[in-house]
């Protein structure tokens, strides 16, 4: 097998465990005499998994119980758009702080419907920092404000929940979900792409305080609607199957390993590794502003662009794979989710280090 250590950015690396229930499982899950994905969702064995790990979910994350737990389809990117569409219609101000790629995103989506402000943007120190709080203009009649806590791309990550009062803060979590503990109740709607940190694409796992499903419009199709959503306990349609039963697995996985406390430890131990060696040479290079540094994502640039291509080669040969950085960055890009071990931050240093004796 040639399997290895695998930095995508996403769809990323799942716990090898995890895989290997996956497998054993795949012909035959529990005592259903087929695969899950070969069954009916309205059966009472898929019903019974889907509670369980909507449940291992609530344990994860302390959601307190005004709180409902939806399984949905489309990607976070179908839900830039109907977020708005939900909460902020035409004419209601919604309020977007803007750290990078998938927050610009999230916004121009999100103009088709709603009255758009930008409370603040990084777009001026091309995306290295988190604008700081005292300059946010946010309106006080906003539906929300939008953020994105971890910006995938270009590695900016809050660490800290803001602080906007009485408006519901809402979170594309996709990226940094379950990687450290975070306080559920300061948010109207956290919402997650599983192709991160929880599993499979096309599963997009979305946390959001009742109250406000009662905002929903009547008057847009139920399967757009949020509220009718979770009042049919996400199975207004036939959901994700497969990648529900995955993210059970992933959330099983998590408890057995300690839960979000010792993924926080982990994580902050393999991105310490890697800032601190990039931080120490003067070969590598990482622009963020230390303080808003992405514990998940690190962004690294080599010191002549010629040398990426031989060090991309290289890597790969060392048994390192994805670490090609994305365009609007240029470089490298080391993701470091919860399923990467702190012994392949250890390799990918390991070889950084000889890479840059030999070229430097
Ligand atoms: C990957 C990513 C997305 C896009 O997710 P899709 O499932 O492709 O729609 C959105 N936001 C963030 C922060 C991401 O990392």
């Amino acid at each position: 097998m040639s399997r290895t250590y695998n930095f995508s950015a996403g769809p990323a690396a799942l716990p090898e465990s995890v895989l290997r229930r996956a497998q054993s499982e795949m012909l035959e899950w529990g005592k259903a005499r087929a695969s899950v994905m070969e069954i009916s969702h309205r059966g009472k064995d898929f019903i019974a998994m889907a509670q369980k790990s909507e449940q291992d979910l609530r344990a994860l994350m302390a959601i307190p119980a005004n709180y409902k737990v939806l399984f949905l389809q489309g990607g976070a990117t179908q839900h830039f758009a109907q977020i708005a569409m939900n909460f902020a219609r035409r004419g209601q101000v919604a309020d977007y702080v803007v750290t990078g790629h998938w927050g610009e995103k999230a916004a121009k989506e999100a103009k088709t419907l709603a009255d758009v402000r930008i409370a603040a943007s990084g777009e001026g120190g091309k995306f290295t920092a988190i604008p700081p709080r005292a300059s946010w203009h946010l309106d006080a009649d906003a539906a929300y404000v939008h953020y994105t806590p971890n910006e995938t791309i270009h590695g900016v990550e809050f660490h800290d929940v803001p602080d906007v009062g009485d408006l519901p803060l809402v979170a594309d979590m996709s990226s940094d979900i379950l990687s450290a503990p975070v306080d559920v109740s300061k948010f109207g709607i956290i919402y997650a792409g599983a192709q991160k940190n929880i599993g499979a694409s096309g599963l997009v796992v979305m946390i959001v305080r009742e109250d406000l499903l009662a905002r929903c419009p009547k008057d847009i199709p139920k399967i757009f609607n949020y509220a009718e959503h979770a009042a049919n306990e996400s199975m207004l349609n036939t959901p994700n199957t497969f990648g529900w039963y995955l993210a059970g697995l992933v959330f099983e996985w998590l408890l057995e390993n300690g839960g979000v406390a010792a993924m926080g430890e982990r994580n902050r131990a393999k991105a310490d590794l890697l800032y601190g060696y990039i931080d120490s040479s003067d070969f590598y290079k990482n622009p963020v502003e230390k303080s808003a540094r992405s514990w998940m994502n690190v962004p690294f640039t080599l010191p002549r662009e010629e040398l990426d291509a031989p060090f991309l080669k290289e890597v790969e040969g060392a048994g390192l794979m994805a670490l090609k950085g994305h365009r609007a960055v240029g470089g490298m890009r080391a993701s470091l989710y919860n399923a990467m071990p702190l012994e392949g931050v250890q390799a990918l240093v390991g070889f950084m280090k000889d890479f840059a004796a030999r070229n430097g």
